[in-house]
């Protein structure tokens, strides 16, 4: 089941040429198109099913800088600004709001990274600050666990995904980009190795450059063209209760839980240790790269060999433009909710604040993440093919800083001065690009 997001009218006109295609009406794909038009830059969007109907409707609303890599927080930082910005640039309000974040340690081991972390952010000057219990207690009253300690940041927010990618869509669309719904892109059409235009399941549009901004299918799409990306799939299960009081406006996040306050009133809670790794032909080819970083986060995987493993390899990795791709095959991903450990949650949520005992499910879903070996994104030209930009691999926190990266990646697509430094997003920190590396 899908959260239900601003239903929003696309375009029916199908062009024939413009100056960039973006694959992909997710959020980041949607910031790109919209900064580009304001740059009075002819830009059409493919979406191979809804705007917004993978990652970007499904997430949690978070709007993060704690706990970033350190390489992240600049991009975090000028994410704030833009989504504070937001509401009077695309005319409605996305539910952005500065109501801080706070991660909670039971033990003081949990407490360690949370340490290490304020030492290795002190240069950004964050508003960052770890807490005491009792300032916890305060914070977010009615409790009733104890906690070795916390880590809090006010400036850190939340927005609402319902609202955020369709009023970035419309205002788009208004400034003159075109957004195709249930139009996969099959390949892209070179001419000298260089981008010409792409292939869709409705036809060639002929461009001069491309971003490829498909979340979790972008590793597909290029590995299809001989290219290398290297993201997996995780996925994670999400509850939306009824309207409720609740203990604090800020957003929580437990060794086994989370909540955020939502705009219509109710929260949106997750299993924070729960993240499951439906195991696909990939794990397998690419899963070493990331031994090291889920080493650390081991406790929170959850490893499944099943129905997704055989799905996957039904999908083709290799295909003729001319020939069905696996884009229109699979039009909006809709992986399988883990109840039990939506259940979970309420059940540890509901043991630190019983205000939660009383809590109504409204709605559940869940949503397949990107995660890169290092967990920041990938936003750099496609070197092999000029003229082709790829921004993805988000690794599960690209909504919070999506108003920067997309304009990052039209920066990068137009020559113009990026907004941030993209070196930490570079493609070769990875080495070699031979796909199925
Ligand atoms: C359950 C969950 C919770 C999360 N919580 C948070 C959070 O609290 N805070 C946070 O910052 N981030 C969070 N995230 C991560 C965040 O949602 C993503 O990082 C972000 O939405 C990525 O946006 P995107 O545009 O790159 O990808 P997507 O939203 O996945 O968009 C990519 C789009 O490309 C389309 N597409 C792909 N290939 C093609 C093709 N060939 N032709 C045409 N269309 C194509 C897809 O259909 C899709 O709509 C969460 C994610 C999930 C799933």
């Amino acid at each position: 089941m899908a959260p239900h997001i601003a239903p929003i009218k696309t375009s029916d006109n199908f062009p024939s040429s413009t100056s960039v295609v973006i694959i992909g009406g997710g959020i980041v794909g949607l910031v790109a198109a919209l900064t580009l038009s304001e740059r009075g830059i002819p830009v059409v969007v493919l979406e191979k099913g809804k705007v917004a109907g993978e990652q970007s409707s499904r997430n949690q609303g978070w709007v993060r800088k704690t706990s970033r890599a350190p390489a992240d927080v600049p991009l975090a930082v000028a994410a704030d600004r833009l989504w504070a910005d937001l509401p009077q640039r695309v005319g409605a309000d996305v539910g952005y709001r500065e109501a801080g974040i706070l991660f909670l340690a039971r033990t003081q081991a949990e407490m360690e990274p949370h340490e290490a972390w304020i030492r290795s952010i002190e240069p950004f000057g964050l508003d960052s600050r770890l807490l005491t219990p009792s300032e916890i207690d305060r914070l977010v009253p009615g409790g009733r666990a104890s906690w070795a300690g916390g880590i809090y940041t006010p400036s850190d927010g939340r927005a609402e995904p319902s609202l955020a990618a369709p009023a970035i869509a419309r205002a788009a669309m208004a400034k003159g980009a075109i957004i195709v719904e249930n139009c996969a892109v099959r390949s892209l059409v070179r001419s000298g190795g260089r981008v010409a235009g792409v292939v869709t399941e409705r036809g060639e549009i002929s461009c001069d450059t491309v971003l490829l901004a498909g979340g979790l299918w972008s590793r597909r799409f290029l590995g299809n063209l001989g290219i290398a990306l290297p993201t997996l799939p995780l996925t994670v299960s999400v509850a939306r209760t009824a309207p409720m009081e609740g203990p604090t406006e800020i957003a929580v996040g437990g060794p086994d839980f989370s909540f955020r306050r939502r705009a219509d009133g109710g929260f949106v809670i997750t299993q924070r240790s729960a993240v499951k790794a439906p195991i696909t032909l990939d794990h397998l080819l690419i899963g070493r790269k990331y031994l090291g970083s889920l080493k650390s986060q081991g406790r929170y995987l959850r490893v499944a060999i099943g129905r997704d493993f055989i799905d996957d390899l039904a999908l083709p990795r290799r295909w003729k433009p001319a020939g069905v791709s696996p884009f229109e095959r699979v039009r909006i991903k809709e992986p399988t909710v883990d109840e039990g450990a939506i259940r979970e949650a309420f059940v540890a949520l509901s043991a630190a604040w019983p205000i939660f005992e009383g809590a109504e499910i409204a709605e559940v879903w869940a949503g397949t993440v990107d995660v890169t070996p290092d967990s920041l994104p990938i936003i750099d030209h496609v070197a092999e093919i000029p003229g082709l930009v790829v921004c993805s691999g988000f690794s599960g926190h690209g909504f919070g800083t999506s108003p920067a990266a997309g304009e990052l990646a039209a920066d990068i697509l137009t020559g113009s001065t990026p907004i941030v430094d993209p070196q930490p997003y570079r493609f070769s920190r990875f080495g070699g690009r031979r796909a199925d590396a």
